[in-house]
């Protein structure tokens, strides 16, 4: 299937590592040019210098999501930058807990990051037949083991994304959700819980009719088919890619 993204421009929050980071090289790979941000200069300029010397056209900047006023201003030059914008990913998570910091932390970074996000882009993604995919968890859809900020602001997103679909649809802006289950990759939350709660990632594991965890390009692979026009028909939707880990029927 070719997904025609040749050409096409795109904003992806927290590409250095992880999911993030299979996203942005998936929508490269497409043919897409690229802004992306991160905290962390050193590694934006080893995973921007990998990408440029294979001939894409990116750019990465050091921004915290949670900093709203920098955001807002890194994505109207990102957008700049780019000419345009008819993709945006917005990846970043300040992650679990439950203190009180946590709910702000979630507040300003999960769900605020993603509004904020779409207020500035929101006349870019018009001009483009643009499309958003915000990037969710199953620990939104279900009970989850740790009551904490980040399900509630998560499930938020979910709201969100549906209410703004209905109203942005009349300028052509499709937005969607995928929510993730559990992904194993080098460095990330899921390595660290195999060796510090054995337990927890056994039963997860086995939670999982596939027996294994998912991979980053296995979500990847959905969001890039929704940023696609080859998705035109899909807007307002949440898309779950956990093998089977959640068990509720969604009607
Ligand atoms: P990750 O491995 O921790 O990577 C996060 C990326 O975001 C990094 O590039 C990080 O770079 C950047 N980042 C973090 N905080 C930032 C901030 N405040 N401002 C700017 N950049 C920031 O995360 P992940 O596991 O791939 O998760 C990505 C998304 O998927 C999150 O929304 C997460 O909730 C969701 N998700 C993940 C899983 C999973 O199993 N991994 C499951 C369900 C949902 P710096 O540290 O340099 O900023």
């Amino acid at each position: 299937m070719n997904l025609n993204m040749e050409g096409r421009k795109g904003i992806v929050t927290g590409a250095t590592k992880g999911i993030g980071n299979r996203i942005a090289q998936a929508m490269l790979e497409s043919g897409m040019s690229l802004a992306f941000c991160a905290r962390n200069q050193d590694e934006i300029d080893t995973v921007a210098k990998e990408w440029t010397d294979k001939g894409h056209k990116v750019q990465g900047t050091s921004v915290d999501v949670g900093d709203g006023e920098a955001y807002r201003k890194w994505l109207k030059d990102a957008a700049e930058w780019l000419g345009g914008c008819n993709a945006f990913v917005p990846n970043v998570s300040a992650g679990g807990g439950a203190e009180e910091e946590n709910w702000r932390n979630n507040f300003e970074v999960d769900l605020m990051g993603t509004v904020r996000g779409m207020d500035v882009l929101r006349p870019y993604l018009a001009e483009n037949n643009g499309s958003a995919v915000f990037i969710v968890s199953t620990a939104a859809l279900e009970h989850y083991p740790f009551v904490q900020a980040y399900n509630v602001m998560k499930a938020g997103l979910i709201v969100y994304a549906k209410q703004l679909s209905q109203v942005v649809a009349k300028d052509g802006i499709r937005i969607n959700c995928v929510s993730p289950g559990a992904i194993m990759f080098p460095g990330g939350n899921w390595e660290r819980h195999k060796v510090n709660y054995p337990d927890y990632y056994e039963n997860t594991v086995a939670s999982i009719p596939f027996g294994r965890l998912g991979t980053p390009e296995e979500i990847a692979d959905a969001v890039i088919f929704l940023l696609s026009e080859r998705a035109s028909w899909i807007t307002g939707i949440n898309v779950t890619v956990d093998g089977g880990q959640t068990k509720r029927v969604s009607l």
